[in-house]
């Protein structure tokens, strides 16, 4: 085909190298869309820093030619940033997406308030839109989260097809596979730039079906006399559903703990994608009122984020749930890589209070969410692209899959391994690398590294309310407090009145450490957060005012 309009142009703004922050913007003639918004959580590499979101100053210089945002699926690697883009941008493009997509990010955006509002237009696979001079057509797709959809875009230079996130499930518990023959047709139209999910291929062979867990799942559960902690991710719904039909089959009530986990299950059961009826959930504040065994708790913290129920739990610091001895935690949910840490400390912690713990590492209690190796062959071989670019997925995923590509038959010069801040042009269907997009990298020394623009949004907040750090030194062999609590602030009250004010906030701290139990101190993430809560307090009741803290918490 030729064409006289410019050549279409596809950049990586996210997910081109790390597992989250995917987002992507596809130019057609000046105009732009964009496809998933979503942020990525940082490890521990990175404290202090609640999220790390792709880079989009250059789409915010360009913001008046941005007709639509298109969602692929609910997870929030892939929308969990549209309100931080909504606000950058100062006003809101339309977002397409699913319903429960939507249902998810207007959650989300409850509570920002203050927001532009999005119009969200809602489709379903199989569905065709054409905002402004593009032309997009909805693939269905199954994954960890019910309702995902890829993109097919029909540009003047050619079809570009992405997929966002899709695993080949053949017998999917909502009966919604990934549709091949959609794809199949899409492949007899001549696909000429595919985008395409690679978080699984590195992983040999094919992903068990998700229904095979249920029976794991009750396995466990039937013989245990005290409660039971089932783990999972918010968004699970399927994987939910297994654990509420389990907890049916042996007569046990349902707790949900964990604030996404309570608003999205109940979004799920309202829109009709959990089978559940709502009144059989016992308020975790009246769990008192019930025998141990006649209760699941469905839980979130799966990943060992140190806020979460779950962690509250292991930590003893949970206000309405204890564990303990006879009781069992299941963790039926993947590990995301850098997470290790985080998540083994709380299975640990767990242990230490005599749980048995249950985890993907043991028993047969998750599925990834994403195609593996063979099944991409498979899904390579029905679309027959004519050019790859590997998306969603470390380095070492990109390569694998770009490897993948070329054995089906794609010629290894039209498989591009690309990264984030990467653009690649598509013209009469041939495509080329373009010139790319500004991709920061904010480099900061010492234990903070490499943490892009979060930390312009940190620098906000410290901007508004300055900074305290409290420097805190542990003793995590003796269990306890080891040399003095070193308080220091910028910008959170007037220098000349800081000394007093800072005294007591020192003195706030060591109260609050010296009241906590002796074995707190085995784990400095819980020490960590003891050292917020009190300064956070004491900002917030001696001067009116919320400064950013930051606790360097170390063991001697
Ligand atoms: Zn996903
Ligand atoms: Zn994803």
């Amino acid at each position: 085909m030729t064409t006289t309009t410019p050549p279409v142009e596809i950049a990586f703004l996210g997910g081109l190298g790390e597992i989250g922050r995917n987002m992507a913007s596809i130019e057609i003639d000046g105009r732009i869309a964009v496809v998933d918004v979503g942020v990525l959580f940082p490890d521990a590499e990175h404290p202090g820093v609640d999220l790390i979101l792709p880079d989009w100053r250059w789409l915010v210089d360009r913001r008046d030619d941005i007709d639509a945002v298109f969602l692929t699926h609910g997870h929030l690697d892939h929308i969990g940033a549209l309100p931080y883009l909504l606000r950058d941008l100062g006003f809101a493009p339309p977002v397409y997406g699913t319903r429960l997509t939507i249902a998810f990010c207007e959650a989300i955006l409850e509570e920002w308030p203050d927001l532009p509002r999005p119009e969200f237009r809602e489709l379903a696979a199989g569905d065709r839109v054409q905002p402004g001079v593009f032309d997009v057509e909805a693939v269905q797709v199954s994954h960890s989260i019910p309702d995902g959809v890829a993109y097919a875009f029909r540009t003047p230079h050619g079809l570009v097809v992405h997929t966002g996130d899709f695993k080949l499930d053949q017998s999917p518990m909502d009966g919604r596979p990934t549709d091949l023959a959609h794809f199949a047709r899409l492949g007899d139209e001549g696909v000429d730039l595919l985008l395409v999910d690679s978080t699984g291929a590195e992983s040999p062979g094919h992903v068990p079906p998700e229904r095979s867990i249920g029976e794991t799942i009750r396995q466990h559960v039937a013989g245990v006399e005290g409660l039971v902690v089932v783990a999972s991710f918010a968004s699970h719904v399927h994987r939910i559903q297994q654990v509420l039909d389990a907890a049916a089959a042996v007569g046990r009530r349902p707790v949900f703990v964990g604030r996404s986990m309570i608003r999205n299950m109940a979004i799920a059961s309202e829109l009709g994608y959990l089978d559940f009826d709502p009144d059989e959930a016992v308020d975790p504040r009246d769990v008192g009122r019930y025998e141990r065994s006649d209760l699941i708790v469905i839980s979130t913290g799966s990943q060992g984020e140190p806020f979460s129920a779950l962690s509250l739990m292991g930590a003893g610091d949970h206000r309405w749930l204890d564990v303990g001895e006879g009781d069992l935690v299941i963790l039926a949910s993947s590990l995301i890589p850098g997470n290790e840490h985080a998540v083994f400390r709380s299975i640990n912690n767990l242990s230490r209070r005599g749980c048995t713990v249950v985890h993907k590492g043991t028993a047969h209690v998750h599925v990834s969410g994403h195609a593996s190796a063979d099944e991409l062959l498979l899904f390579h071989n029905i679309v027959e692209p004519e050019h790859v670019v590997p998306v969603h997925g470390e380095h070492r995923h990109l390569k694998a899959h770009a490897a993948l590509a070329t054995a089906t038959g794609c010629l290894p010069e039209h498989v591009q391994v690309c990264e984030d801040g990467d653009s690649v042009v598509l013209e009469d269907g041939h495509v080329r690398r373009g010139d790319g997009v500004p991709t920061s990298h904010v480099y900061v020394d010492g234990f903070l590294d490499d943490v892009g623009p979060a930390l312009l949004r940190d620098r906000r907040r410290i901007g508004e309310d300055g900074i305290c750090i409290a420097v805190v030194t542990v003793d995590t062999h003796h269990l306890r407090l080891a040399g003095d609590v070193v308080i220091t602030q910028k910008g959170a009250v007037f220098a000349e009145h800081a000394d007093d004010i800072l005294e007591q906030a020192r003195k706030a701290v060591i109260s609050e450490l010296d009241g906590l139990p002796a074995a707190k101190f085995e784990d400095l993430a819980v020490v960590q957060r003891h050292v917020v809560q009190a300064l956070g307090r004491f900002w917030k009741s001696q001067t009116g005012r919320r400064p950013f803290i930051l606790p360097v918490v170390q063991d001697v």
